[in-house]
């Protein structure tokens, strides 16, 4: 690939990353001169590009950003138009229609090309990551939240309107547990970050764990840990299954927070998948843990220009 010299951009939900991404002819990215920023709850247009300027300038002003850079790549956490690195919509922050891409070009009269976040994940793991040389997979995120990007014949998929692969709305349990989406028994709202907290309070009775924590239990031995672990594991099993059955993929990635932990998901993962597949047909997709690790976001813009 062409080297390049790429100003990262990643806007998440609630912190904001910049950094220069020096990318080589073998796709090996080296980043300097990282910033981050809190982002409050609510902030409005105005003050989401005042963050990012000021994040993009501070990054410039740091050793490595000498000799500038060739083209910018913006995460945007919300529906995003790919053409015109345009946020199009995000439902939580309630951002519309804000031309980020645009104003940022003309600020710094350069080439700016932006992605919904989770896709631009994708497209890094294909780029720099496990799936370098595979056309059809699947990339999953458990974090807060579940999200999926999905890159089939070698493109990002996007759907017709913009939102595919929205892995974490598979209803997994019936009736189940109430989702930010207004539905019930999502992925998202049975075995995301706040689900596996949940699930263990349930099962123990003690209350303020999080995630994290009942990870280090289970790494610790705790039986209803594990079991938690095992659990969560055998619903993201069975929409990863539900997912293959449809798309017959290469790969499935798992990528975000609670992958950090994705050994103790895998045994319940694993069997719930190899439960539900049509065996003939996806017995050999391949189930990866994402090797593009916490900093994801800035590989994902990083990868942007590359598109
Ligand atoms: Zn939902």
């Amino acid at each position: 690939m062409e080297p390049k010299r790429i100003l990262a951009v990643d806007i998440g939900g609630s912190k904001l990353l910049t950094a220069l991404a020096g990318v080589s002819a073998e796709g090996e990215v080296s980043f300097s001169g990282k910033v981050r920023r809190e982002l409050a709850a609510g902030l409005g247009k105005e003050d989401i590009f005042a963050a990012v300027t000021d994040a993009v300038d501070r990054t410039l002003s740091l050793p490595g950003a000498e000799s500038g850079f060739d083209a910018m790549g913006v995460t945007i956490p919300g529906l995003a138009d790919p053409k015109t690195a345009r946020w199009i919509y995000a439902p939580f922050s309630g951002i519309r229609d804000f031309p980020i891409g645009e104003l940022l070009a003309r600020k710094y009269n350069a080439p700016v090309f932006g992605e919904n976040d989770v896709n631009a994940c994708a497209w890094a793991e294909r780029l720099f990551g496990v799936c370098r040389g595979i056309d059809d997979f699947l990339w999953v995120t458990v974090s807060n939240g579940i999200g999926g990007g999905l890159v089939l014949g070698g493109k990002i998929f996007a759907g017709h309107f913009g939102c595919a692969a929205e892995f974490g709305h598979l209803k997994v349990v019936e009736g189940g547990a109430l989702c930010g989406c207004g539905g019930r028994g999502c992925l998202e709202a049975e075995a995301a970050g706040p689900a596996i907290a949940r699930r263990y309070a349930q099962m123990t009775g003690k209350e303020g764990f999080s995630a994290r924590d009942v990870a280090l239990a289970a790494r610790r031995g705790e039986a209803d840990a594990r079991e938690v672990y095992r659990k969560t594991g055998e619903l993201l099993g069975k929409g990863a299954a539900a997912a293959a059955n449809l798309l017959n993929p290469e790969a499935i990635v798992f990528g975000g927070g609670v992958a950090e932990s994705f050994d103790l998901l895998l045994e319940g993962l694993r069997e719930k998948f190899n439960s539900d597949i049509m065996t003939f047909a996806n017995k050999n997709v391949r189930i990866l843990k994402t090797k593009l690790g916490y900093e994801a976001g800035l590989f994902a813009a990083a990868s942007l220009p590359y598109r």
